[in-house]
């Protein structure tokens, strides 16, 4: 998608329903953060045409219905278009569930902005006339740097528990205040947040983590109780108050980390020291994807590693290394280690093996599976062997293959029940 496009499209998109005689506006979030003076993610419409009416105009061809059951309907551009979603004009009527209507009848712009969660996200924007539709005071609340739940805020929140985590990360992310009777409305019912999904939940974490203003977000959590809800594990941050000061420090110091190097940042006081495992359990629970949690677990296990290289073996700290997100790694451990103080031996020892060229750093096997299976059946000793070998290649010990081919005889030697087929 690109940005003057999709904007350009949501204007025609308004246009060809203002032709067809139907009142509609832009709205929510693409007109707060166009009022940010930042680059909206997408454009929503809402207008007063049924959904049926919407496919009219547009097309069936050029239309999704996937949302139409809550009057929202999806029309189709170009790729560099990309795609636009037209909601009727709505009021939604009770929340049985903690999330979500259970109808939706359709209604005017005006009870349309009444159903919106916090007043900066209940703006519309007229853009032929250029001109901002107001119902809530939104425009006060941008101003002003104030997150606000549109209504009483404590039964907003209790319709949709979603609306607090959606709270704090616009507070964080745009570096607002949640206005007292908001954030009173979220402390008491931080509990209730189990009704949302993981997913969901999860979602929203990942935002906050890889903003900018993650620490902020995560205070705020803390703050709210959420953290504890989200992550119980946190409850050793109130246990042990060092604990939380450190992984702010951390969490800080990442400049534009993946989500799983913040999240490794997060957990790593909340599990034992080096267990990917542990960290492997917890990212379950986020619905972390299975790359993301082999990328954690690594992180976990190897972190304390790298701040103290420079008392590992060799080989040890080779295969840690060579592997793929290395960098990830480094990025974590320099953050660490900037916190705690670290003497630095550890980190600089990785960093100028790191420099090394990769024939140097990553030699050739002298001996691969292959070649070590032509002289034994594999069995319980095979991989040992193995591993002793390259050991001894990245010790410098061995230079040639028929060095650690008799390296192998030496090996097996002590091992009878092998045979010698060597
Ligand atoms: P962003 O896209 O940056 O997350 P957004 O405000 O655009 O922020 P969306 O999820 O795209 O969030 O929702 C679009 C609009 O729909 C919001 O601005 C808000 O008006 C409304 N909305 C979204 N989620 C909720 C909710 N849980 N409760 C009430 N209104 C909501
Ligand atoms: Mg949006």
């Amino acid at each position: 998608m690109q940005p003057l496009a999709a904007k350009q499209f949501a204007l025609q998109v308004v246009q060809r329903l203002r032709e067809a005689g139907f009142e509609s506006l832009w709205a929510g979030g693409c007109v707060r953060d166009m009022l940010l003076g930042r680059e909206p993610n997408d454009y929503d419409v809402a207008t007063a045409a049924t959904p049926e009416q919407v496919r009219e105009v547009f097309g069936r061809r050029r239309t999704l219905a996937i949302g139409a059951a809550f009057g929202v309907i999806t029309v189709l551009g170009s790729k560099q278009q990309g795609q636009i979603e037209v909601a009727t004009f709505r009021c939604d009527a009770e929340y049985s569930d903690g999330r979500r209507p259970d109808s939706v009848s359709f209604s005017t712009a005006e009870e349309d902005a009444q159903r919106r969660d916090f007043t900066i996200n209940g703006l519309f924007y007229d853009p032929l006339a250029e001109q901002v539709i107001d119902y809530v005071a939104g425009q006060a609340d941008l101003q002003a740097g104030v997150i606000r739940a549109i209504r009483d805020p404590f039964e907003r929140i209790a319709e949709d528990k979603l609306r607090m985590l959606r709270a704090i990360r616009f507070a964080a992310t745009f570096d607002f205040q949640l206005e007292t009777q908001t954030r009173a409305a979220i402390c008491q019912q931080a509990g209730a947040l189990q009704v949302v999904s993981a997913e969901r939940i999860a979602a929203e974490m990942q935002r906050m983590l890889v903003h900018p203003q993650r620490c902020r977000a995560m205070e705020l959590l803390r703050d709210c109780q959420l953290l504890v809800e989200v992550l119980p594990e946190a409850k050793r941050f109130d246990e042990q108050p060092s604990t939380w000061s450190e992984t702010r420090d951390v969490l800080g110091r990442l400049a534009s980390p993946c989500f799983p190097v913040v999240f490794a940042a997060l957990i790593r006081l909340l599990v034992k020291a080096g267990d990917g495992a542990a960290a492997r359990t917890i990212g379950k629970r986020w619905k972390l994807s299975n790359d993301d949690l082999k990328l954690t677990a690594f992180l976990i296990a190897h972190v304390a590693e790298i701040r103290t290289a420079d008392q590992v073996a060799w080989p040890q700290l080779q295969r840690i290394l060579i592997h793929d997100n290395i960098q990830d790694l480094m990025a974590l451990a320099e953050a660490v280690a900037g916190t705690c103080e670290d003497p630095p031996a550890g980190l600089e020892r990785c960093r100028e093996k790191l420099e090394l060229p990769q024939q140097k750093l990553n030699p050739p096997l002298l001996l691969d599976g292959n070649d070590l299976r032509q002289l034994i059946q594999p069995g319980p000793v095979f991989k040992e062997i193995l591993t002793a070998v390259r050991d001894a290649q990245l010790e410098g010990q061995l230079t040639s293959q028929s060095e650690a081919l008799d390296y192998v005889r030496v090996l097996l030697s002590q091992h009878p029940e092998q045979g010698t087929q060597v």
